[in-house]
């Protein structure tokens, strides 16, 4: 058992930025309300697109009454046949020339990469050492990997950020495959739930794939060497951010009180930690 903040892949751009962040004394924080709704709308998109449109809408009504109105009413509005045809044409793959995971659950485990499992939930094998990730949806074609994350909210997210870069890397490493298009399918409410015509998406080379699979493994060497310092009773360094918002450590860094607020040396803006005031 792990008594450190759990390392996952939703956890990367913390985990690259703030290697104290999975070294200090941490408080587990429950899922917030906008978390809760992206389950809700992951749950959707697998059932509908592992099954059909019609197992998705059974999937919204078995979740009448027991979730916003709203949220169901945003989902309706998602055409699954829509969302299908995006994903397959973003390496011109077909269920015929590729195979489809749907939550696929990897974790890395020192080396080595296992496969966990479809939609396993949040059931990952704990361990300090290990670094635990689920792609929603993973396109195996014969030469190139399409991965995939669905995010329903407004903040628009690069696909190119270490969240994917990571499970690209870990698909590529269990699948073989020395390339990868690494795509966002944002489902904004703004937008009317609706994806661009061309979903933001990157493309990893070999050797891109190579980078990105030696700044996961210097990520988890800084992590050891904060635990480290943490266990001979030394305070590793920080590095503030906006990843702050979310860190299960912020009772116990040096940059926060013991309450979670701010030293003074940062500025809250929308809702997210900025910081500049002192040059880090
Ligand atoms: S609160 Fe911010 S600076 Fe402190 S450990 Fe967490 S991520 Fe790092």
């Amino acid at each position: 058992m792990s008594d450190y903040a759990e390392l996952s892949a939703s956890k990367s751009e913390r985990a690259f930025a703030s290697h104290a962040s999975f070294a200090l004394p941490h408080v587990k924080q429950k899922p917030g309300y906008p978390a809760q709704r992206g389950t809700f709308g992951h749950g959707m998109m697998e059932v509908g697109l592992r099954f059909s449109p019609e197992a998705a809408n059974e999937y919204l009504e078995s979740k009448r009454g027991r979730v916003p109105d709203w949220w169901i009413r945003d989902m309706e509005k998602i055409s699954i046949e829509k969302v299908e045809t995006q994903l397959y044409s973003l390496n011109h793959e077909t269920p015929e020339t590729s195979r489809l995971y749907l939550e696929a659950a990897f974790s890395l485990n020192g080396d080595t990469v296992e496969y966990l499992g479809q939609n396993i939930g949040r059931n990952y094998p704990k361990g300090s050492n290990r670094f635990n990730g689920s792609v929603d949806v993973l396109i195996e074609g014969e030469f190139v990997n399409t991965v995939v994350d669905f995010k329903f909210g407004s903040n628009q997210v690069d696909p190119d950020c270490k969240q994917l870069r990571f499970l690209g890397v870990l698909a590529c490493e269990y699948t073989g495959k020395q390339e990868a298009v690494l795509a966002i399918a944002q489902f904004d409410k703004a937008a009317g739930m609706t994806l661009p015509d061309e979903l933001p998406s990157v493309r990893l080379g070999a050797r891109d794939l190579e980078l990105a699979k030696k700044e996961l493994s210097d990520t988890l060497v800084g992590i050891r060497e904060a635990r480290r310092l943490v266990l001979l009773g030394e305070t590793p360094k920080v590095n503030p951010g906006e990843w702050c918002k979310w860190c299960e450590t912020k009772g116990s860094c040096p940059e926060f009180k013991s309450d979670g607020s701010l030293c003074g040396k940062h500025f809250l803006y929308r809702g997210s930690y900025h910081v500049g005031i002192y040059g880090y």
